[in-house]
């Protein structure tokens, strides 16, 4: 996280994390709402460039492909940032995402940045190839667990199932979310 404006992080703690996302309050503490535009790099080599356009508004650059092998097209999105107030005082940041306008602190990269439940949404109404077989075996999973959720998180454990196959329904959801997550992230690229 070096001088006037450039970060990197990333993690490889698993799932979620391998994604590529932005996280509003760790751009905060690199210093973004005190410059007008930063770089924000991921250990895969993936980069973003983040622009302050207002108060209330960023511009994000990037490239993007939507298969591999395909051609990369370059992306020029904006952003909405909203602030609440804090009890004890100050003001929070969120961004408003995209497609569904809730706050989020993070925004998940794809095509278009979204909170995780839009994201998974969109990969479960598209053709997808890797990323959409993955979400659909997520899918499968969650209806068995709970038919009532729509989206794909993990619901808890149905009173009438045992933990044994809780865990291995578990254990298989999460194989299926780190292939979704890196399926998803094989899509972004470096901007020039
Ligand atoms: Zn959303």
């Amino acid at each position: 996280m070096g001088g006037s404006g450039s970060g990197r992080w990333g993690s490889d703690r698993g799932k979620v994390e391998h994604m590529l996302h932005l996280d509003i309050a760790q751009l905060q503490r690199m210093g973004l709402f005190r410059t007008v535009a930063m770089h924000v790099g991921w250990p895969n080599g993936a980069r973003i460039s983040v622009v302050r356009l207002a108060r209330d508004s960023l511009r994000l650059l990037y490239r993007y492909r939507s298969h591999e092998g395909e051609a990369w097209c370059d992306v020029d999105e904006r952003i909405s940032i909203t602030t609440t107030q804090q009890r004890l005082g100050g003001e929070r940041r969120w961004f408003r995402c995209p497609t569904c306008e809730r706050r989020v602190r993070i925004l998940y990269a794809g095509p278009g940045f979204k909170c995780r439940q839009c994201h998974r949404l969109y990969y479960s109404s598209q053709s997808e190839g890797s990323a959409d077989r993955a979400n659909r075996g997520m899918f499968k999973i969650v209806k068995r667990l709970d038919p009532n959720e729509h989206f794909n998180n993990l619901p808890r454990r149905p009173k009438n199932m045992r933990w044994w196959t809780y865990k291995q329904l578990l254990q298989r959801y999460e194989r299926y979310d780190t292939q979704w997550a890196s399926a998803a992230m094989r899509r972004y690229g470096l901007r020039r």
